[in-house]
């Protein structure tokens, strides 16, 4: 098979690689990607889309099941609803399809080759590639290492059988009777509480003292509340042990220290992600690792000339928005263009019931950096139009210096909040104090609101509370 060359190769095409090859072709940089999979990598085929796309069948289902009951107030009834499972994952690997067609076609339109099959690096310039019809080599100027992640394994209870991986949990063509869900991290919970939604008994079992342990306390008590509402156990301080004998129950030390057997027809473990640095001839490389990760500096360069890193490879947060933002930086500064990671912040959203959004810091955080703080939190019971959508639960949170009142973070917890977060980041990108947002418009009804109203609050004036 002929050799290619070319000035800069991409290996992998997640959200990191996939918008890096668009980017520099666009650039007219001679751009070849390798993907052994589909192009769109975690995030479009077994990650964000596909768990939005569920969490989404999942939402609608049960609010008919919730009238069908006779518990809405809004005056709707209706019977007997049911759920299809088969034919909601058809329509999910529909959206993934066209978005992965998608990904090829722009790689088209920007004159990005792109290979098929698993790359494996011979030296810092040359890959060699298992492609369908044979070993493709591939030799380049620039090198863009952009693997990604799989899903962390628990040597105590290996994917196979009975026991899931998120990967699984997204192509079941039932919905589980009972579900155990091993880690309260946004995966978990986003993916245990759609398969409640959809008729599972669903039971979260997690080892710290709180779900979602990476946010603070106040920002995640409307989740834990809206799963006890929807009947999942969560069980916290809890060790997952194995299965039992039979298969048919997951073995759980409680955190009073005793063993009990959680039934499950599925255990879904969703305790993390790992880099993928295996396979790949991550040896023939001298690269510097910060832990697990490969280690990278304000360019996405490694310690190695010419070979970049970008997206869960290289570290938290590991989210599909900094992969692509790495993505795009990279490839201008490969296009010679003046670039480096100045980004105040990167959103994170938790797609649970409700939804999370955080952008920078929390007011505890804050503290912790020794900084002195304004804070305001305005709640949705108080927004007339969370009101007309039955989602007065959560509040907009937002924390600024106290000297200046540049604001620091702002968080949001309650129904669709994902969309604010856009309004958030760029409060904070652009330096906005407290004033900006409070003199900002919003218009009404929306949720929105809520965002000028905290600032106001903690400029101690806020007016609807
Ligand atoms: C269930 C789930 C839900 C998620 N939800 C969200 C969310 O809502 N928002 C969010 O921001 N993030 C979410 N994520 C995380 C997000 O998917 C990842 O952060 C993102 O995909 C990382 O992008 P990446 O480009 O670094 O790597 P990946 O998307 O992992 O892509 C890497 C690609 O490289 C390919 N590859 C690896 N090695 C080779 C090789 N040697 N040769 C050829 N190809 C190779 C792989 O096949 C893969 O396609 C979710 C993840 C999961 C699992």
């Amino acid at each position: 098979m002929k050799e290619i060359t070319c000035k800069l190769l991409i290996v992998g095409a997640g959200p990191g690689g996939y918008v890096c090859a668009i980017r520099a072709g666009q650039l007219g940089i001679d751009t070849v990607v390798v993907e052994a999979k589909k192009p769109g990598g975690t995030c479009l085929t077994v990650g964000c889309i596909p768990s939005k796309a569920l969490i989404h069948a999942a939402d609608e289902y049960e609010k008919i099941v919730h009238m069908a009951a006779g518990k809405t107030p809004l005056g709707i009834s209706l019977a007997n609803p049911a759920i299809d499972l088969k034919r909601t994952v058809a329509w999910k690997d529909a959206i993934v399809g066209r978005l992965t067609n998608g990904v090829a076609g722009l790689f088209k339109k920007a004159q990005v080759k792109s290979v098929h099959g698993w790359a494996k690096f011979r030296d810092g310039k040359t890959v060699e590639v298992e492609t369908e019809t044979g070993t493709q080599t591939i030799r380049a100027e620039t090198v863009v290492i952009a693997t990604g992640s799989a899903p962390v394994e628990l040597p105590f209870l290996p994917f196979g059988g009975p026991v899931i991986s998120s990967t699984d949990a997204l192509a079941l063509s039932e919905v589980p009777a009972k579900l155990v869900v091993v880690g309260g991290g946004y995966i978990g919970l986003e993916l245990g509480t759609a398969f409640a939604k959809m008729g599972a008994k669903v039971t979260v079992v997690e080892a710290l003292p709180r779900i979602l342990p990476a946010y603070d306390a106040e920002l995640t008590r409307p989740v834990a509340k809206r799963l006890t509402e929807l009947g999942v156990e969560v069980l916290t301080g809890a060790k997952a042990k194995g299965l039992n004998a039979k298969k048919d129950a997951l073995l759980v030390e409680t955190s009073d220290g005793k063993e009990v057997a959680v039934h499950a027809d599925k255990v879904l473990v969703a305790v993390g992600r790992k880099p993928l640095t295996e396979g790949w001839g991550l040896d023939e490389l001298a690269l510097d690792m910060s832990g697990k990760f490969i280690r990278i500096d304000d360019q996405c360069r490694t310690s190695m000339r010419g070979v970049f890193a970008i997206g869960d490879v290289t570290g938290e947060p590991m989210l599909a928005h900094r992969a692509m933002a790495q993505g795009e930086m990279v490839a201008e500064v490969v296009a010679g263009k003046k670039r480096s990671w100045d980004n105040q912040v990167v959103p994170a959203v938790c797609f649970t019931d409700p939804e999370v959004v955080t952008a920078g810091l929390s007011p505890d955080e804050a503290r912790a950096l020794g900084r002195e703080i304004k804070t305001g939190l305005f709640p949705f019971q108080a927004n007339g139009r969370a009101m007309t959508m039955l989602g007065e639960e959560g509040f907009v949170r937002i924390t600024a210096r106290a000297d200046n009142h540049v604001v620091l973070g702002i968080q949001a917890v309650g129904q669709g909040v994902s969309e604010l977060s856009a309004a958030f980041s760029l409060a904070i990108e652009m330096g906005a104090r407290l004033e900006d947002i409070a003199g900002t418009i919003h218009a009404h009804p929306t949720m929105s609101e809520a965002f000028p109203e905290s600032a106001m609050r903690a400029l101690g004036h806020a007016l609807h509370i």
